[in-house]
């Protein structure tokens, strides 16, 4: 029986040996996993989200950072006004800041926020070899304003009047 996983083994050994060789030059070359389809769940760089209306959903309630085990989250908060209106509440987040030299990934800052405005997107290539530039900003951080959706301020106030 072991004469037999034996030669069971040693076949699929040489099988292996004479098939060519695939070298991926990553990262300087494509990659396996550009362009790869990621399960839903995965967890990679935060995405700040906005809403139907192309505001902020982010009100600057602080409730992830306080759920951050590796306090990497920043936030200072501002008051929205009629003619500066960033998200649909009373303040906004005016600096959010993630230091990814300190995040786990771990997800609760998703789970603690009432609004959903933070998301996991797929990113993944974080990685540097200068700390500085793994404090990801809110302009790093945020996403597009949707196409054909109120762009200045005034249009997104009257759009919740
Ligand atoms: Fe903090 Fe975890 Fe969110 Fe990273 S994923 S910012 S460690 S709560
Ligand atoms: Fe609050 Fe969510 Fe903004 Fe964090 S991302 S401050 S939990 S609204």
């Amino acid at each position: 029986r072991n004469a037999a996983a034996i030669a069971k083994g040693m076949s699929i050994t040489l099988g292996e040996a004479f098939k060519p060789t695939e070298v991926e030059n990553y990262p300087d070359g494509k990659g396996p996993m550009r362009g790869a389809q990621f399960q839903e769940r995965f967890r990679g760089k935060h995405q700040l989200q906005r809403d139907e209306n192309g505001l902020e959903k982010c009100v600057a309630c602080f409730l992830c950072a306080a759920a951050c085990p590796s306090n990497c989250i920043y936030i200072e908060a501002a008051d929205n006004t009629t003619d500066h209106r960033i998200s649909s509440a009373e303040r906004y987040a005016k600096v959010y800041n993630i230091d990814y030299n300190r995040c786990i990934f771990c997800g609760y800052c998703v789970e603690a926020c009432p609004t959903d405005a933070i998301t996991h997107g797929h990113g993944f290539e974080l990685a540097s070899l200068n700390a500085t530039t793994m404090v990801m900003r809110k302009e790093d951080l945020l996403v597009q304003i949707p196409v054909g959706l109120p762009k200045s301020n005034q249009e997104k106030a009257e759009v919740l009047a």
